[in-house]
């Protein structure tokens, strides 16, 4: 099967800059590079959203990257399985029960939501609504959700959450998500438009910063090609999340740098 993408170029996603520092860890033709002016590291060109809506979905490039994977490095895939032990020395957390903690019930957006899985999951207390770019998924995820009294947008997510009024939603979901959307930003300010006041937006994203991520490098999980297009350390989504007007919290405990993972609490800030 051969995959022929569009690449579009991109500035770094959190400041505007076009002056990256090739990381070394990208894979012909693809460059993650650290902004220099920021740091943010990022993937210097991605998919075009035409191409996620209808070919290019990433439910279609896991089953890809899993086979390319195997093939490709067998004794790194066999070390990173034989050492999932690490995972599993701290209680692991969940992005929905994070949520169902901090959010007592309502509306809750998932971005990202794919089938809409961990909308549903929820308890009866909330209403699932969505944004999804690949088509198959946000129909399905539509479906399911309509019977909830909830909806899913087919659309790239800063325009499908663009559809809603503002101060909807009770709680957001941006569930291994952020690291795919090309536009991260503009996303969460469109989140922070659609966000109650009082609500509060659970992130989880890989975490660059991670023991496994220094040791792995290129070969680490949380380097997805071209797929993961942000890689976020907890500091450089403080910063873009800030400068889309919320404050941020991680939970204690749970972030830690043997986490391939990290959370993010996300609340829109108090106005002056
Ligand atoms: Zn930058």
């Amino acid at each position: 099967m051969t995959i022929e993408l569009r690449p579009v170029d991109r500035a770094c996603p959190s400041c505007g800059a076009d002056a990256p520092r090739d990381l070394g860890l990208g894979r012909s033709p693809w460059t993650i590079g650290a902004c220099s002016p920021c740091g943010f590291a990022y993937l210097t060109a991605a998919a075009s959203y035409s191409d996620l809506s209808d070919y290019y979905s990433w439910d279609k490039a896991i089953l890809i990257e899993a086979k390319r994977r195997k093939s490709a490095q067998p004794l790194v895939q066999w070390l990173d399985q034989k050492t999932r032990w690490r995972l599993h020395l701290f209680p692991r957390p969940e992005t929905r029960t994070f949520l169902e903690a901090l959010v007592p019930g309502g509306k809750v957006v998932d971005i990202g939501c794919g089938s809409g899985k961990q909308g549903l999951a929820l308890p009866d207390d909330y209403t699932p609504f969505g944004v999804e770019i690949s088509r198959t998924l946000a129909e399905q995820a539509h479906a399911a959700f309509a019977e909830r009294g909830g909806a899913c947008q087919h659309a790239p997510s800063a325009g499908g959450l663009g559809k809603f009024e503002a101060d909807t939603f009770d709680g957001a979901m941006l569930n291994s998500y952020l690291e795919y959307e090309a536009e991260p930003l503009p996303v969460l300010r469109a989140l922070h438009r659609v966000l109650k006041p009082t609500g509060v937006a659970v992130v989880k994203v890989p975490n660059f910063a991670s023991w496994n991520a220094a040791v792995m490098k290129r070969n680490w999980c949380g380097i997805r090609l071209p797929d993961h297009v942000n890689y976020f350390t907890p500091d450089s989504l403080r910063e873009m999340a800030e400068s889309a007007g919320f404050t941020v919290e991680f939970p204690k405990l749970t972030n830690l740098p043997t986490n391939d993972n990290f959370w993010a609490f996300l609340r829109p800030a108090a106005q002056a």
